[in-house]
């Protein structure tokens, strides 16, 4: 299959905004760090995180963050952790961190022994707090959280102060400590920032960094009643666990003041934030409150449904880590937004299987083929290759027989013009096998519908070639009838009908741009019986159909299931085709 990127091809925008990839892309952030690096700056140090909030599974964004935290640390002979971002206790729970822990070593990342939890940090992130209000740097404040906001002003009017704002060292610690100790009830007071409420960075103006929430959290359970806000925390973590480059998305862009403000104020190891655009994909929803919803409404059978831009969905939809590693690495990273086309993901994926996935035989809506002067009862084993691509993954035998079953969409009655498949008196190449030209077509009496062809073979074009140098011009995949293996196949499309299913019109809802076509269930299909103890998650190209795996979910070896992980048929090759054509 051709389907190479070229080489420093110059990014370009294709319509919907969305944009190719490169092969050498740009990578801003491996240039600070190269800087740093020459500077001795952190002693030329590398030390990076992956810091996911336990509260859903994770999503081919992430795999972004997470290809670029680990995958820095790696080049430059750093560290990365993993550190759960546990600091709310409603949202998150211990499934969620297993499943991000399975993912994130699926995709080819080892924390070693580092794996880390904000919540760990909560008497040291308190303590810090304690210094903040000593210094007079933060104070409680008793206004509602309907009042703190109104008093926050706008981004065209200054903020108010609190009327709590100028209480005493002595009365805050006393508060705060009563706080910590669930004299108060939830929503009746917080620790807040002592900044500037008149700051045009509105994060700045006095932020909330304790808040009361009586409840029970997945790992420090009822000790704490008190819960420090992400701004807070995230920082003071970076900073305890000595990362020199925080790496998050743009939307942490504003906060940066406040990150290095806590920073400062406390003097204690400053790492630097640095923000990149956060990865968007056509067809689909990347936000986890979305992902839930389509979770929780049944709108897929789960997190790890094969449509879903989840990890695990992807995993078990027959990706491969590697594939998602060089997507990850084409779409580069930079700091404006962009949405990059689904057709990137999956040409890196056939990329990928194109060298490694064996061939094998799949017919999906068999049509009964009898070979009328091939002998009953006779089978011949023929040989076949495993992989043209490469050779040392060897060859099989496969069954031949009388009857077979080929691809119904591979006859026509009444060929169209350079129809060069199998028709009435055509002669047509058996893959691995012979020359068969077809004689007859029953069809049932009441329908019309056609259930059977007769042909005949030539035994002279054993292996699917003629001594006599008579060509054929079609080449169809089949099944010997008796030998094949009943299966069940998946069809998936995308999962919605909108490129950018999230940019909808007001009083709209992304839903509904849901697909109701992005699951096609074939029950009947046939494959090649060598599939019989195909292990679950295993990868095979179906020839001439596309890439599929074992369903890792419901296949058993008596009643195999298929995912079609991604069709032969590569729309990215042809986007590029286009565009070498429009640069010429
Ligand atoms: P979501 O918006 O989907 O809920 P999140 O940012 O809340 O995601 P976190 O668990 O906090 O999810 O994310 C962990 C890390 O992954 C963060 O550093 C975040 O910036 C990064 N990340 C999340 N989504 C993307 C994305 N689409 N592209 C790149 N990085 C992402
Ligand atoms: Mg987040």
């Amino acid at each position: 299959m051709k389907d190479k990127v070229p080489a420093g091809k110059k990014e370009k925008e294709t319509k919907n905004k969305v944009t190719t990839g490169l092969k050498t892309p740009p990578n801003f952030i491996r240039d600070i760090i190269e800087k740093d690096i020459r500077e001795n700056k952190n002693q030329g140090r590398v030390h990076t995180r992956f810091p996911p909030e336990p509260n859903g599974y994770l999503h081919i964004g992430h795999a972004k963050s997470i290809c670029l935290n680990f995958g820095l640390a790696a080049e430059y002979g750093g560290l990365c952790n993993l550190r759960f971002d546990d600091t709310n206790p409603i949202k998150e729970e211990m499934e969620y961190a297993e499943s991000i822990k399975e993912d994130v070593s699926w995709l080819g990342f080892d924390w070693a022994d580092r794996e880390y939890y904000a919540s760990d940090y909560f008497e040291q992130l308190y303590q810090y707090a304690v210094q903040l209000v000593k210094e007079g740097k933060a104070y409680v404040c008793d206004l509602s959280p309907e009042e703190i906001r109104a008093y926050r002003g706008t981004l065209i009017e200054p903020g108010k102060n609190s009327p709590y704002r100028d209480r005493s060292v002595e009365e805050n610690l006393d508060l705060f400590e009563r706080i910590k100790s669930g004299e108060f009830e939830e929503g009746s007071r917080v620790l807040r920032a002592k900044i500037d409420m008149a700051s045009p960075n509105l994060n700045m103006r006095d932020p909330v960094i304790y808040r009361i929430l009586k409840a029970t959290h997945h790992r420090t359970g009822d000790k704490w009643c008190i819960y420090p806000t992400y701004d807070f925390a995230h920082g003071l973590s970076d900073s305890i666990e000595r990362i020199t480059h925080s790496i998050c998305t743009l939307e942490f862009e504003g906060h940066r003041p406040l990150y290095d403000w806590f920073l400062d104020q406390l003097n204690v190891f400053h790492p630097q934030q640095i923000e990149f655009a956060r990865l968007n994909l056509s067809y689909t929803v990347m936000s986890k409150r979305k992902l839930l919803e389509l979770v929780e409404e049944g709108h897929v059978t789960g997190w790890d449904d094969p449509r879903m831009p989840t990890i695990s969905g992807l995993r078990r939809r027959g990706f491969t880590p590697e594939s998602i590693r060089d997507f990850c690495e084409r779409i580069g990273v930079a700091k404006s937004e962009s949405t990059i086309d689904i057709a990137l993901l999956e040409h890196c994926l056939r990329e990928d299987l194109n060298q490694r996935a064996p061939r094998v035989m799949g017919v999906l809506r068999p049509l009964r083929l009898v070979i009328d002067n091939y002998p009953e009862g006779k089978v011949e084993e023929l040989d076949a290759v495993n992989n043209p691509e490469d050779p040392g993954m060897g060859t099989r035998k496969i069954p031949f027989s009388r009857v077979l079953y080929i691809e119904q969409d591979d006859f026509r009655e009444t060929p169209p013009k350079k129809w060069f498949r199998l028709a009435p008196g055509r002669e047509v190449r058996l893959i691995h096998a012979f020359y068969i030209t077809c004689v007859d077509v029953v069809k049932d009496e009441k329908t019309g519908e056609i259930v059977e062809l007769h042909c005949t073979y030539d035994p002279e074009t054993r292996g699917g070639w003629s001594k006599d140098g008579r060509k054929v011009k079609g080449t169809l995949h089949w099944v010997s009838a008796a030998h094949s293996l009943k299966a069940e196949v998946r069809l998936y499309d995308h999962l919605f009908t909108k490129a950018e299913p999230e940019d909808v019109e007001e009083g709209s809802d992304f839903k509904a741009y849901l697909n109701p076509s992005s699951l096609e269930r074939l029950t009947s299909c046939r494959v090649e019986p060598s599939l019989k103890n195909a292990k679950p998650g295993s990868r095979c190209q179906f020839l001439r159909q596309g890439y599929f795996c074992v369903d890792s979910v419901d296949s058993s070896p008596n009643a195999l299931v298929f995912n079609r992980t991604v069709p032969l048929r590569d729309t990215w090759a042809r986007i590029e085709k286009a565009q070498i054509k429009i640069e010429k």
